[in-house]
């Protein structure tokens, strides 16, 4: 099959309502999109899998969901007001804008012109009112990234909760950047969410970290549906390290534009929560302060062995939300040619990323016994915990079973005449990716659902 491209990813996302241009009536907003009906199931389906993954099976980690707004101090001392920055450069010539590291052979990507400024650096990050007066310092920063909430409230977690190194804060959540040229659909935005995570470790032993948070975030997104072979893992060279790391690899997926990060795991050093308790002790001195002594260094652990405080290291896998929808869209979106010369166009989602589970097709929708029988099936299997569950009383199932193949419903229920007049009552399940056909007794069904669900 040839690979999928933007075009029948975009086309495929408005027609059935997975994700819409924002404000697309005023003409859009550039760099902002809206998540639709489908769109929110499916977002919100890779979230609660990286939950799970992050927080529920494992013993280490603890959730966090902080306040967007961001205090302008914490982004002072995180380094962002004065290097999250990208080069801008001007053509002169059309007077578009670009960013300076992605044009190539000097030339302007609109028109082709070589007449371009010297690129200057531009900051990404979003400023609002704070309060009813407008100007001086009453504004505070739109996050860039939900991490620095996580150093910021450090303490609190570890007072709360008592933990002891190798732990971990995660959270999901919407970070903002003021990105020059955002592109490729939902790729680059101007609005977007993150899942990450902060993983504390002593000193000396980050770099083991580091080689394991990237083997294990490669399985996962493996997991969530993405072929390895297109997920190129990527280790950045010391000179394009972000101003906070000392190493980093980018989990890259060809995208139907090109390979590009997904992912990036991160050794941020202690950097952050170094730079953060200078601020706190209003130290003037350097920000790494890991040998620090002085037990009252706020962001700082206590090593029994030592008996020493010790600012930890941390190492983060930080995932783009819209970023893992477009990647496991890309990767299910299948047209396949049928016997009968037609073809098919259908989403191959993982089970449980799937933004419906289950379409319970009544056959006829005037016909009073078969929507009973029908409401009825859809309350039993809500009942499951499998998911959404949707009535689908269009009335014409060629049409039902084409619009559930479109967007990913990996079962479809059909009730007919037969469930009604025969004992014991049954219906029809039709599997999406084989498109083979069953019958199986109704109070059989929750149980059949709930394994076929269960199964990966
Ligand atoms: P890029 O180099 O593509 O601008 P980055 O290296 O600045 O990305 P990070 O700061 O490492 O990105 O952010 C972690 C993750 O957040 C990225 O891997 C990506 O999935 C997501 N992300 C970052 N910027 C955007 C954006 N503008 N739109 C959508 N997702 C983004």
């Amino acid at each position: 099959m040839p690979a999928t491209s933007m075009d029948q990813l975009v086309s495929l996302c408005k027609r059935r309502g997975f994700i819409f241009q924002s404000a697309d009536i005023y003409g859009g907003l550039q760099g902002v999109y809206d998540f639709g009906p489908l769109g929110v199931e499916l977002k919100n389906n890779l979230k609660a899998a990286w939950w799970r993954a992050m927080v529920y099976e494992r013993d280490d980690i603890e959730g966090l969901d902080a306040a967007i707004l961001t205090h302008r101090k914490v982004l002072q001392y995180s380094g962002h007001e004065a290097t999250f920055t990208d080069p801008l450069t001007d053509c002169k010539k059309c007077k578009n804008r670009f960013r300076a590291d992605h044009i190539k052979d000097g030339k302007c990507p609109e028109c082709g012109s070589t007449d371009l400024t010297e690129p200057r650096q531009f900051n990404l990050m979003f400023k609002t009112t704070v309060g009813p007066v407008e100007g001086g310092d009453n504004f505070a920063y739109l996050r860039p990234e939900t991490a620095q909430a996580i150093f910021t409230q450090f303490k609190n977690v570890i007072d709360a909760t008592a933990r002891k190194a190798p732990f971990g804060i995660a959270q999901i959540g919407k970070s903002f950047r003021n990105e020059i040229t955002p592109r490729n659909f939902i790729f680059r935005v101007r609005e977007f969410e993150q899942m990450e995570l902060e993983f504390f470790v002593k000193p000396g032993t980050d770099m083991e970290w580091l080689e394991s948070w990237k083997e294990n975030r490669l399985n996962w997104w493996v997991e969530q549906g993405l072929n390895r072979d297109k997920i190129n893992v990527h280790k950045i060279a010391p000179a394009d390290l972000a101003h906070y790391s000392k190493a980093t690899y980018d989990l890259e997926y060809e995208f139907p534009h090109g390979l590009e990060e997904l992912e990036g795991i991160a050794d941020r050093t202690d950097y952050d929560l170094g730079n953060h308790t200078r601020y706190q002790k209003d130290l003037n001195i350097s920000a790494h302060v890991h040998d620090n002594k002085d037990s009252s260094a706020k962001l700082a652990l206590f090593d029994d062995e030592t008996k020493k405080w010790y600012v930890p290291f941390v190492v983060e896998p930080s995932a783009g939300v819209e970023r893992g929808v477009l990647a496991v869209l890309t990767e299910a979106y299948t047209e396949e040619p049928l016997p009968n010369g037609e073809t098919r166009t259908v989403l191959k989602l993982k089970k449980h990323l799937a933004p419906v589970k289950v379409a319970v097709i009544p056959l006829k929708r005037n016909n009073p016994e078969i929507m009973k029988m029908a409401h009825e099936i859809k309350a039993t299997l809500l009942k499951t915990g499998i998911g959404r569950v949707m009535l689908e009383d269009s009335g014409n199932i060629g049409k039902a079973y084409r619009r559930h193949d479109e967007i990913g419903t990996p079962v479809c229920v059909t009730i007919d005449f037969d469930s009604i007049e025969k004992q014991p009552a049954s219906v029809t399940i039709r599997n999406r990716d084989t498109m083979a056909q069953e019958r199986v007794n109704v109070a059989d069904l929750p149980a059949y659902l709930k394994s076929f669900f269960l199964e990966k």
